[in-house]
């Protein structure tokens, strides 16, 4: 079989074309965060999106277009050229300022050989304005039961327009503007709902990811998250020579707080522990990370810090807790807790070894009176 054999019609080919540019648009921003996580590269995934996306549809609208340039027919991938610019403008959100439109549009016109013709002045306004309206339409709309709709009116709308231009440009016929404009509408309809399900599957991912690392009571993050944490923070200072110190606190009597004032007031006493540690970690050094690890026990990790360094953030903590008289109905619930500080060593052989002596510290402020704090 030769390719003279494959009777598909442009249009069909069209639509496994841009499912496929769209595919692989995925597959390569999965594997480009994949890479960045690997080697704890701090990167936003939405920045990596916008610029990954912004380069993605460069490259493909200026490569196709460079097989086409100053043609009779250098209409042809238009549709294409629109659908990778309502990608950029609508899903990935990308707003760009005027200033910045206008170099691009222009470098795409001096290399379509297209700055002498007035019909592409007009396209390209035509576009930037589509554009716009595109960031507008997402920005409002995106979480209304209708966004499609406002989306599908402002496609069908400035794509009329856009074709209109090329109709004058290149003297094509009422049919062929007709036809090429009922594509572009198919095509974006087919855009929105390949992405809308392609988005709905990540952002369940997302919720679970959150969901099996973060404690339904505090929302703090939980042992699952320190636990992998301390691994990644244990290993890579062990590597580079890095100080790692770490807290470890536990309340005080709280199997007496849930008999005296019922569990429901001890759940209020956890959520407020939480909230007020969190609180102080965030006014000091947002580096600095919180969990929950226990029933009624917290860990505090100090990359970068040794022992002493900690001692202020570390007091911070234990003064506000311990000052804090939890409201429940009408009754006031007196807190304290016991902590246990330290910092890594060389010899520890691994996270539990240290983790171990975060805990005896612990350990020893209880036996000794509780309230207090043993660091070494
Ligand atoms: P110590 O000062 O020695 O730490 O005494 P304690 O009573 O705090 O310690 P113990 O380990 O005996 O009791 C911990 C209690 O924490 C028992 C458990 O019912 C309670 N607890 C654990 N998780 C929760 C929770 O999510 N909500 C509530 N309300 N209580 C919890
Ligand atoms: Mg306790
Ligand atoms: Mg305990």
């Amino acid at each position: 079989m030769t390719w003279s054999y494959w009777r598909v019609p442009p249009f069909i080919t069209s639509i496994f074309f841009i499912l496929g540019v769209l595919t692989l648009y995925w597959v390569l921003y999965n594997w480009i965060v994949s890479v960045f996580h690997a080697h704890h590269i701090k990167v936003a995934d939405d920045v990596i999106n916008s610029w990954h996306g912004v380069l993605y549809m460069l490259v493909f609208v200026f490569s196709m277009q460079s097989l086409i340039i100053g043609q009779s027919d250098g209409w042809q991938f238009m549709n294409f050229q629109m659908i990778a610019m309502i990608f950029c403008a609508y899903f990935l959100n990308i707003h760009l300022p005027y200033y910045a439109f206008f170099p691009v549009v222009l470098i795409f016109m001096v290399f379509n050989q297209s700055l002498g013709y007035w019909e592409s002045w007009g396209q390209a306004i035509t576009m930037a304005v589509f554009f716009w309206t595109l960031n507008r339409s997402r920005h409002r709309y995106r979480n209304q039961k209708y966004a499609w709709v406002y989306y599908m009116g402002t496609g069908i709308g400035f794509g009329g327009l856009l074709w209109m231009w090329m109709k004058f440009k290149f003297s094509l016929p009422w049919s062929t503007y007709f036809q090429e404009w009922i594509y572009l509408t198919i095509f974006e309809a087919l855009l929105y709902v390949y992405v809308t399900m392609l988005t709905n599957d990540s952002e369940l991912k997302l919720r679970l990811a959150q969901f099996a690392n973060h404690d339904a009571l505090t929302k703090t993050q939980n042992y699952a998250a320190y636990s992998d944490e301390i691994d990644l923070l244990f290993a890579d200072s062990h590597k580079n020579h890095l100080n790692l110190s770490m807290m470890m606190f536990d309340i005080d009597h709280f199997k007496h707080v849930n008999d005296t004032y019922g569990h429901l007031a001890g759940d209020r006493v956890l959520q407020q522990v939480a909230m007020i540690t969190q609180t102080v970690i965030d006014e000091n050094d947002d580096q600095v990370k919180f969990y929950r690890t226990g029933g009624e026990e917290f860990n505090v990790i100090f990359p970068g810090y040794d022992v002493e360094s900690t001692a202020s953030i570390v007091r911070q903590i234990f003064t506000a807790i311990n000052h804090l008289d939890v409201k429940y109905e009408d009754q006031q619930i007196p807190i304290s807790i016991s902590v246990g500080v330290s910092g890594m060593v060389v010899a520890d052989g691994g996270p539990a070894d240290f983790y171990n002596r975060v805990d005896q510290n612990l350990y020893h402020s209880k036996r000794n009176g509780r309230m207090r704090i043993t660091a070494n």
